[in-house]
Order: structure tokens, then sequence, then C-alpha cells
């Protein structure tokens, strides 16, 4: 209870001060009045429209029911329908500037049994008393342009909060203290920069709040609108808004001032993860995840400085989910550790090799994350396009490059080609060539040092490298691991040919080297870069099943696991075929059992690191020769009936222990690059 107190102190305050209305009236000014127990929405809007011949578009569940200008009633008609709209049109007399307009509906409920993919497709605006959700691409108002600055007032029953992208004007709570309460909350937002459109939310929400102070700008209003039993949760409400403050502060410093005055962490009745201007919307059973406050909730706070701050030209490109996810994702696994980039890094380039041929698009063509395929590259490899263009300009040119764009693009809208001029002034030097590469060409290069050759002269070392890429040449800076008996140097070379002799002195011959080691450059790994994990066989298409035991109650544990482990129905084989054929096998039994089996079938034994350990142990074996086989292991059939439910969720791991359910360890098999021997040449 007392958050609602000390959040009402606050909202009293507010409420009692005068309301500073902006100088300038906006595009869009909006009265909204919303009742999600009847899912009843009405409207008065004022509009500033683009064109005198007014066409827009509204929710088919929504009519208007008058309009006019300078007082003067004008005819509205409804024409044709756009998907779940309808588009409605009237014309602006010559002498008048603005539009008034009235409209109202019965929204849809909202269905929170929506699934995450549901909600990625686009929703209309629904209405409940546990949320609702009127989304900016919804036509629930009149959009008057591409970008618009808006103003909003909204109207919600008492127990109900809401909230809208932009600065908070003033609230009025259902009772203030002075026995003059409405009965109704009521707030105002106004977003005066061009916005691209208006997301509303409400919910029976209680409202946190603290303010950030900063130097040389306003504060920051930070807040948590969360529901009760979320709000209960102890320290939860107040470490969000402990972290939202590190990474305002982080991303100030990294890129420019924080370009708002508010930052929200709005709880969802939906699976959604939608960063706004000002607030992130997240699932309510999101928020309640240990790691979203160390991982997605920097990522949200950061796109309102990239898709929130710069717009994204979408014809021509989404450049945001990279730049976000490279200095949010990526950035926090760097400051862990030099692994842990490295493990993200070949998460990108696994997820890149597993897109099958001929459905790869170019960076350029991303606009969204609708299927696995477009994030393996709107992502990942967009990503990896900041990794490698740090790596080629330097630290210092990268950090004033990304100043130079935002103090360029803040609040316009821009493309990838913006960002490349930002770049290219900030170092100095053209980036075409390295931008269309990335951008314009599906896939990526495919590589080998095909030789390596020393030669020794008065005492000095010339190493050659002959390597060799797939037509037509990407222009690359490679990195290239020599390896000495008792150390390693790394050196960087440039390649643009599909053949290319490369040249470099040294103090010594190294006995090998290793191309790119790190995986620091987007490319086309070979299978055997790539460690197995049980993604391979959870997607195979016609896996099967080798059972190591003969005990009826641990092969019908066996045949229940496969069925939910494997997404096709897997084939049963005789523990003696696993080396055979090419599809993958799971080979599951009592340990003996499966230790027999592997000796049997020539196959590796059993890994240290596992045996012994759980109540049951998971593991890939790789043996390039024969056919991918994982194995699961189990002390009893309980063992392995409790691993029904939680095996399939870790489709990226290569091995696991679990203890009952519990997965206590995971890991993935390091894959470690080809070492090239290195010959003295005659
Ligand atoms: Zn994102």
């Amino acid at each position: 209870m007392r958050a609602i107190f000390a959040a009402l102190a606050v909202l009293g305050v507010l409420a009692s001060s005068p309301s500073v209305a902006g100088a300038s009236s906006p595009d869009l000014e909006l009265a909204v009045e919303l009742d999600p127990g009847t899912r009843r929405l009405a409207v008065r809007a004022d509009i500033v429209p683009a064109t005198r011949d007014f066409r827009f578009e509204l929710h088919e569940t929504l009519n208007v029911t008058a309009a006019s200008a300078d007082g003067a009633p004008l005819p509205v008609r409804a024409g044709g329908h756009v998907g779940a709209s309808r588009v409605w049109h009237v014309a602006l007399p010559p002498t008048a500037a603005r539009l008034h307009l009235e409209y109202a509906g019965t929204l849809p409920a909202l269905d929170a049994q929506l699934d995450h993919r549901d909600v990625l497709q686009g929703l209309p605006p629904m209405a409940s008393p546990q949320g609702s959700f009127l989304p900016a691409g919804g036509a629930w108002y009149p959009r008057p342009a591409a970008l618009f600055a808006y103003r909003v007032t909204v109207s919600v029953p008492a127990d109900q909060r809401a909230v809208v992208p932009g600065r908070l004007q003033s609230e009025d709570l259902p009772t203030d203290g002075s026995g003059h309460g409405s009965g109704r909350y009521r707030a105002r937002f106004e977003f005066g920069e061009p916005a691209e459109g208006i997301d509303l939310m409400a919910g029976p929400w209680l409202v946190r709040e603290r303010m950030m102070a900063r130097t040389a700008a306003a504060p920051v209003r930070l807040r948590t609108y969360f529901f009760r039993d979320l709000d209960a949760t102890p320290g939860l409400a107040d470490g969000y808004l402990d972290d939202t403050r590190r990474y305002l502060e982080r991303y100030g410093e990294e890129i420019g001032p924080y370009p708002f005055t508010e930052f929200s962490v709005v709880a969802s009745p939906l699976p959604t993860g939608f960063g706004m201007p000002t607030l992130t919307y997240l699932g309510a059973e999101v928020l309640k995840l240990p790691f979203i406050r160390a991982t997605s909730l920097g990522h949200e706070v950061l796109h309102n400085w990239w898709g929130n701050g710069v717009y994204v030209d979408y014809a021509r490109g989404n450049w945001s989910e990279g730049l976000t996810t490279f200095m949010a994702d990526y950035a926090y696994k760097a400051s862990e550790s030099a692994d842990a980039a490295r493990a993200m890094r070949l998460g990108w380039l696994r997820d890149f090799a597993a897109v099958p041929a001929g459905e790869g698009q170019p960076l350029a063509d991303f606009r969204s994350r609708t299927h696995g395929a477009a994030a393996a590259v709107g992502y990942g490899k967009a990503a990896m396009l900041f990794v490698m263009l740090r790596d080629l300009i330097g630290e210092d040119a990268f950090q004033r490059g990304i100043r130079a764009f935002w103090q360029a693009q803040r609040f316009r809208t821009a493309s990838w080609s913006d960002l490349r001029a930002a770049f290219e002034r900030a170092s100095g030097r053209p980036l075409k060539v390295f931008f269309d590469q990335w951008l314009e060409r599906a896939g990526g290069p495919e590589i080998r040092i095909a030789s390596a050759e020393a030669r020794g002269e008065g005492g000095r070392h010339r190493l050659s490298l002959a390597v060799e890429q797939k037509a037509p040449a990407y222009a690359l800076r490679l990195p290239v691991e020599l390896v000495f008996p008792d150390r390693s140097e790394l050196r960087w070379i440039d390649v643009a040919a599909e053949r290319q002799v490369v040249t470099m002195e040294v103090a010594t011959p190294p006995a090998g080297v290793r191309l790119d080691p790190q995986l620091q450059v987007w490319r086309v790994l070979a299978p055997e870069q790539l460690p197995p994990i049980l993604r391979q066989w959870i997607g195979a298409r016609a896996p099967r099943l080798a059972l190591a035991s003969a005990a009826p109650h641990v092969r019908e544990a066996a045949a229940a696991l496969a069925q939910r482990f494997f997404e096709a129905k897997p084939q049963t084989i005789a523990p003696s075929e696993i080396t055979h054929g090419s599809e993958p096998v799971l080979l599951a039994g009592l340990h003996a059992d499966v230790d027999e089996a592997l000796a049997r079938a020539g196959l590796p034994s059993r890994p240290e690191r596992l045996a012994g350990r759980g109540s049951a142990q998971v593991w890939t074996v790789t043996d390039a020769a024969a056919a991918p086989v994982a194995v699961v292991s189990v002390r009893d059939a309980q063992a392995l009936q409790a691993l029904l439910r939680p095996l399939p969720h870790y489709g990226a791991q290569s091995w696991l222990v679990f203890e009952n359910a519990r997965a206590v360890e995971r890991g993935v098999w390091p894959a470690s690059a080809h070492l090239v021997p290195v010959r003295a040449a005659r």
C-alpha cells in the first residue's frame, strides 16, 4: 500500500500545479474517453490535416458522429475498407485550417490469449478491465500526416490509469483531497516532436514514480505502471526504476542527452515487448523474468534514441534493430567477458547458417522481425555490421559517428545511407564498398586460407598466406591468428579478390595460422566450425530414436520424450545402427546401457565434465564421419520422465546436466577454427 500512497502524494502535487499548455497547437489534439468495462471509446479530435481534401482511416468499430470547421458542420463520407479499417473523407472549406471530429464505438475485447507471433502481426485497438491497448497502427485516431505532433487528454474510470507516449502535462486523480473529484482519472500528454503515431494504454495499475535529476537538462520522470501483484513483488518495481536510470545515464553519455522528460515501464496483459517513445510496454509475465532488467530493458530504453528518437525509413531498410542490438545486448555481453561476446557472435553466425539456402535476404530488405530468417539478418547480421565497422574505423571514429548521426537526425527519418555518411565524416574515409556489400548482398563470404608459407632471408621472415573466397569476392579486413608453440598473435589482413596472396613480416615463423578464430567477420561458417547444438536434432526432418535400454518403463519414457523433443515424428532404430545414415539420432537410456552402445558404435565415450553428475546428462556427439548423435543418459526412468517438459527448451545448448526437471549446468561445445600449418619455403 505504501507504493500507492507515495504515488498519490506525488500526483496530488502535480494535479494542483497549473498545466502549461504548449505555445503552438499540435497537428492533432485528442480528448479520449475510454471505459474498459464496456469497451466504449469516444473521442473528440481537433486536426490540422496535411491536405484540405482529408482522407483518414478509422477502425471498423468506430463511427464518425460529427465534423465541423470554425463551428460550421461539414459532411463526412465513409468509403471502402482497408483491412479492418474504413476510409473516411471530409473536405475542409478554403478558409478553415482546423477540423473538428467526433467519433465513437465499442472496441474489440482484448484477448490475453494472443501469442507473441500474433502480437507481432499488428493489433487492432482493444479494451478490457485487465488492460487496454490502442496501438499506433490500430487506426483509432485520424492520422493528419506521416509525422505529426500531438496532445492527448485521456479519461478512464477511477480504478484505471492511462498512459500515452510523451510529456505528462497534468494529471487528475479521482479524488484529489479537495472534495471535487470527478470520479475519473484524467491525464494529459503532449508529444511536441514529430511523432509516427500514438499508442494509448490503460490498465488497473499502481504507479510508482521517481525523478531523475540531470545536469543542464530537465529532470526525467521515471515511472512503473504495474499490476497489483507485480507491484507487490519485493524490490521489483524499484529495481526497474534503478535500472532505467542507469541505462538513461549510460546512453545519454554515449550518444547525446535523452530526448524526453519521462520514461515508464508499463505492464501489459499481452506477451508484448514494445519500445515506444518515453516508455516500454512489456508483458507482465515477462517483467517477472530475472534477466529482463539486465537485457531487454536496456534494449527498449535505447530504442528511445534508435527508432523512436531517430525514425527508420522502412522503405530503405531497418537499421535500428541492428544498432540497438549492438549497443545494448551485445555491449552487455562484451562487458561481461570476451567469451560471452564471442558466444553471441557465434549465435548470430549459427542462426544465419541455419537459414535455408534461398531464403536469405539482403540486410537492406529487412523491415521487421516476422520470422527466424529475417531476425538472423535484421538483428544478427546488422549487429555484426557494426562490430566490423568499429574494427575498421576504430573506437574513437565510431563513437564520433554515433554522436554525429544522433545530432543530425534527431526526430527525423533516417536510412542506412545517413548512417554511412555520419561514419564517413567521422572517420574521414569512404565506406561505400563496406556498406554496399553488407547491405545489398544476401548471404555472406565463404573464405579460407588455402596455404601458408614462411621464407627466411637474412634473419627476417616473410609469411605468405594464400586466401581464397567464393566469387564474387568481398572486400574484407580479416583477423588472422599466428600460432606459435608458446603463444599466439593476431594480425589483420585486407583481401578483395577470389584468390590473393598476402605477405607479412614476422620475427619467427609461426607453426600455423587460423582465420578469424574469434568470429569477428560475418561469413558462412563451415559445418565443422559450428559446434552441434540440440536445435539441429529438434528441427530434424527425419529424426531417429535409438533405445539403449531394454527395460519397458525406460523405453516408454524415452519414446514419450522423443515425441516431445522432435518436431517431426521419429523413426525407431536399433542402437547398433546409430552410426548409419545421415539423419540425426537421439540415443536414450540408462547410463550403463548408453556407455555400452557408444562403445559398440565406436563413438566417443561420455564427456568427462558430465560423468557422474545430476540425474540426467544430455550431450551432442561431435564426430564428422558419422550421423549426428545426441545422447540422453539417465539414472532411472523417473529422471527421463522429468525431462519431458524442459528439454525441448534447450535447443541452443550442446550439453546439459539435469537434476530432475532442473537444468543445473549447460553449455555449447567449443568449436575452434581450422589450424593451417605453415610450410617452410625452399
Ligand atoms: Zn528492438
